[in-house]
């Protein structure tokens, strides 16, 4: 069987195969802790699942328009306006099921042979993926241990060409945990204003952040003509499951980003489109709450594993990652997260399936239990002390 040329430039997400392989060692009687999987452990909050019964018991079971139903556009914008402070109108907002297809849309609709993109490196593995099946040429910006995962902008000034496309940033950051200051973000501004090219903002993390405020590339001046802020309600409200996400574009994208979307999904469920109006417009005590117990998680595990010796552990800045180095050891990443699993019961991936500037580190997702975390601790406390 041939498959088109493409398909061999498509790269994945190791999380789902990680999972699989934990599951199949549970299977077996395996006690594993889980710190592989990218999503919060928490319920999403009840006033958001009684918005959702009741829209499926009002009929909101038919197809809707394409772009997102009009109230949730609507809602998206009057809440980007208050937290990012942006003039957002409704017309530029796009919903999809999950922010990934945005992802997916922005880089087809942008990206082609001959062409350049920049994206984190280590970085979340689909923007990679999605630039090579484009058949664009991926232009790393790395991110620095060193400089507690920040990138060297003097760097990115040099990466910028004639060629490039789009700027991809994502802050929080995935799996580094870093989070760009807005004198980096004002500096990345800078660079791409007036060029002919987008930048695309990755804020799925903007609600769990420990350091300072979120603030959006999108609000320096004239930005929001060239940016693509991505975002949606996977992480802020634990609603993974229900798969609605949404990007905010300057409005002559919005048509090229629907046709890909009728041309792939049709739209996002109707009934997870009310729930998010239930999201977006209620309480928002429940955000809190998992940000504020995400802080607890990061202290316990970065202090936690900077006191293994033979490991180093940046400060996490957001999101639930933390991406120490495992250099010490002398392992590589791909065999630590193989033997992580095996040998002491850890489930965690391996930095290398973040980039080529991953390899010599790990990402623990601490979307579990404090107590599994501590269980998880000294599980790899024993495990890095037989390699070192
Ligand atoms: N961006 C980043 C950086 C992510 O980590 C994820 C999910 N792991 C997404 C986007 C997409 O999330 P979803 O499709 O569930 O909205």
């Amino acid at each position: 069987m041939t498959l088109a040329e493409r398909m061999y430039n498509l790269g994945t997400e190791t999380a789902f195969e990680v999972l699989a392989k934990a599951r199949a060692l549970e299977a077996q009687g395996r006690d594993i802790i889980h710190l592989e999987i990218g999503e919060p452990d928490f319920d999403t909050p009840k006033h958001i699942v009684d918005a959702g019964v009741r829209a499926l018991q009002e009929g909101y079971t038919h197809y809707g328009p394409t772009p997102g139903l009009p109230e949730l556009r609507e809602a998206i914008a009057r809440n980007s306006r208050e937290v990012r402070g942006i003039d957002t109108d409704p017309g530029q907002v796009v919903v999809t099921p999950g922010a990934k297809p945005i992802m997916f849309y922005v880089i087809l609709a942008l990206a082609e042979p001959g062409a350049e993109v920049i994206y984190p490196n280590p970085g979340f593995p689909i923007y990679e993926s999605m630039i090579r099946f484009s058949g664009a040429t991926p232009v790393p910006m790395q991110l620095l241990e060193e400089k507690d995962y920040h990138p060297d902008l003097n760097d990115l000034a040099t990466k910028i060409t004639d060629r490039t496309r789009l700027i991809i940033i994502n802050s929080p950051e995935n799996p580094c945990g870093s989070a760009l200051t807005k004198d980096e973000l004002e500096t990345i501004a800078n660079l791409a204003r007036g060029k002919n090219l987008y930048v695309m903002a990755d804020e799925i993390y903007k609600d769990i952040l420990y350091t300072g405020e979120h603030f959006s590339i999108a609000a320096f001046p004239e930005m929001a003509k060239q940016t693509v802020i991505l975002d949606g309600f996977s992480k802020s409200y634990a609603m993974t499951g229900w798969r609605l996400g949404y990007g905010i574009m300057p409005e002559e994208l919005v048509p090229h980003i629907t046709r890909l979307a009728v041309n792939s999904v049709s739209c996002a469920a109707s009934f997870s489109q009310r729930a998010a109006i239930a999201a977006l417009d209620g309480p928002q005590d429940d955000v809190q709450a998992m940000a504020a117990e995400f802080a607890q998680r990061r202290r316990l595990i970065a202090d936690g594993l900077r006191s293994i010796p033979g490991i180093n552990c940046p400060e996490p800045e957001g999101a639930f990652y933390v991406f120490p180095s495992i250099k010490e050891t002398g392992i590589s990443s791909a065999e630590f997260e193989e033997r992580a699993l095996n040998e002491a019961g850890v489930a965690l991936l391996s930095g290398s399936a973040f980039g080529a500037f991953g390899e010599g580190y790990v990402r623990l997702s601490y979307a579990n239990s404090q107590e599994n975390i501590k269980t998880a601790l000294e599980r790899l406390s024993g495990f890095v002390e037989s390699l070192v």
